[in-house]
């Protein structure tokens, strides 16, 4: 028996693992279906709470220094005399120091990550790290009401293996089988209609770059492409990738899959990266896929009386706008294995861990709200909206330094005098008034209502 099994170690299961397996009284296993890390990188940007929580974790200092801290544009293309487009920035975010040392916001490259967290895990006498073996159910333990069994199938064989834990921590990502097995559903939207093609390229030669003109050269920086044909994101990511994101439009998936190469091709020459043949540029795609974005909340974020805890995609699917999703599921393996080891170590009891829900909840609710409001600032073709877009980013853009550096739209978590769980921070900054303050609030009387 565990005393805590996390299902799935992508790197919010891996993250959670680890925070619990710096106390060495803990017996802690991890099951992973795959053998091998994701090698694709999804997330690029991860904040200083992102970072804050992997250095708890014990990721390599190597590792932690290895994220790009990079400035974040929200950018128009513009046509010049001569058909040639120029990338404008129109507000430009610098990436700070926070208050706990970390920057703002940084750029990395998941696989990376995921391998040192792996290392982490490894390293760690009190964990058992199962790879290759699929869970297939979690559910009460008959026997005991104080144990969750864990179903999983065998590594080297198609027979099920049993395992019992005090607690389970479910982070199995978006299409979790856990939370379908505890018979929890996904509430929200899905953008089926619209479609992000995402392609990452890597050691692009400099002949092609040197196209991209302020794209490539604006201290290689993040960019929200805010242009109505086609919006999109271009990013440098660690070890010379390149992220290009392209929003569809209707009808181009069939042109997509009837030539992927090709179509990609022309996307980025519309940013002024022209490799000379399909096959030129085949050398640099590390993948190409199209995505479908959601916006969904798991209804429980914990079960079977707090026992069971659901984190990072498993619980909740952000929109990529606001660089939240993953930082979200960092904060609840933060936050879950506090509380488990409270409530393990200190004999407390599970309604502990079920609290877990009432501090997490609200502050996923604004993450995705910012990165909802981010999704639209971005991908408007609305002329009226568009126009109201740019001279709020002129009027930013226009104003000191200091104010933009204040700027803060994700609210922070702290604790208040009187409070009996962790709650937003709001009036820490005046930043926070501009958006968090008031998506906090209705997010707060939203989840107490
Ligand atoms: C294109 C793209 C761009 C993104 N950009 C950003 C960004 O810039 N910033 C950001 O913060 N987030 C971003 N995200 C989101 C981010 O990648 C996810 O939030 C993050 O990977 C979720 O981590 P996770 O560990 O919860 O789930 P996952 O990464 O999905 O990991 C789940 C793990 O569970 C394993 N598993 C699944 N089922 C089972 C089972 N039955 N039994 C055992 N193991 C199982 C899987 O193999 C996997 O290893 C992006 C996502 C995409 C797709």
């Amino acid at each position: 028996m565990y005393d805590v099994v996390v299902v799935g170690c992508g790197p919010v299961g891996a993250t959670t693992a680890a925070l619990l397996a710096r106390h060495r009284a803990l017996s802690v296993a991890v099951v992973e279906r795959e053998l091998e890390v994701n090698t694709q990188p999804r997330a690029g940007a991860v904040d200083a709470d992102g970072l804050r929580i992997w250095a708890d974790a014990g990721l390599s200092d190597e590792l932690l220094d290895h994220p790009l801290p990079l400035a974040v544009h929200l950018s128009t293309l513009e046509e010049r005399d001569g058909g040639d487009r120029r990338v404008r920035p129109r507000l430009t975010l610098p990436s700070a120091t926070s208050d706990h040392g970390f920057p703002t916001v940084s750029f990395f490259y998941q696989p990376a990550v995921e391998s040192g967290l792996r290392a982490v895990l490894e390293a760690r006498e009190n964990v058992d790290l199962v790879l290759g073996s699929e869970v297939l159910d979690v559910r009460a333990s008959s026997g005991d009401a104080s144990l969750i069994e864990v179903v999983r199938t065998a590594v080297d064989g198609p027979e099920q293996v049993i395992m019992t834990a005090r607690y389970v921590v479910v982070a199995d990502g978006g299409s979790s089988t856990a939370r379908g097995a505890l018979g929890i559903g996904l509430s929200g939207m899905s953008w089926a209609e619209e479609r992000w093609l995402v392609a990452d390229l890597v050691d692009v030669p400099e002949s092609v770059r040197r196209g991209a003109g302020e794209l490539d050269a604006l201290n290689r920086g993040f960019h929200f492409l805010c242009a109505p044909s086609r919006p999109g994101v271009h990013l440098p990511l660690p070890f010379d990738h390149i992220r290009a994101e392209f929003a569809l439009n209707a009808g181009e998936i069939e042109a997509f899959r009837a030539g992927e190469l090709d179509f990609l091709r022309g996307a980025l020459s519309e940013r002024g990266l022209d490799f000379g043949s399909a096959q030129e540029l085949e050398t640099c795609v590390v993948r190409s896929a199209v995505y479908t974005y959601h916006a969904r909340t798991a209804d429980r974020f914990t079960a079977l009386g707090g026992r069971v805890a659901l984190v990072g995609d498993a619980a909740h699917m952000l929109p990529p706008f606001g660089g939240q999703g993953l930082v979200s599921g960092l904060r609840d393996a933060a936050c879950v294995a506090s509380k488990i080891w409270l409530a393990l170590a200190h004999h407390g009891s599970p309604e502990i861990v079920a609290q877990y829900e009432a501090e997490r909840r609200p502050h996923v609710w604004a993450a995705m709200w910012y990165a909802r409001i981010m999704s639209a600032a971005v991908a408007t073709s609305w002329r009226a909206f568009v126009a109201l877009r740019n001279m709020v980013l002129a009027g930013l853009n226009a104003a000191p330094e200091w104010v933009v550096r204040k700027l803060r739209f994700v609210p922070r978590v702290g604790l208040a005098v009187g409070d009996t769980v962790p709650v937003f921070d709001a009036q820490s900054s005046w930043s926070s008034d501009v958006a968090g303050f008031a998506v906090t609030r209705v997010c707060q009387q939203s989840v107490r209502s």
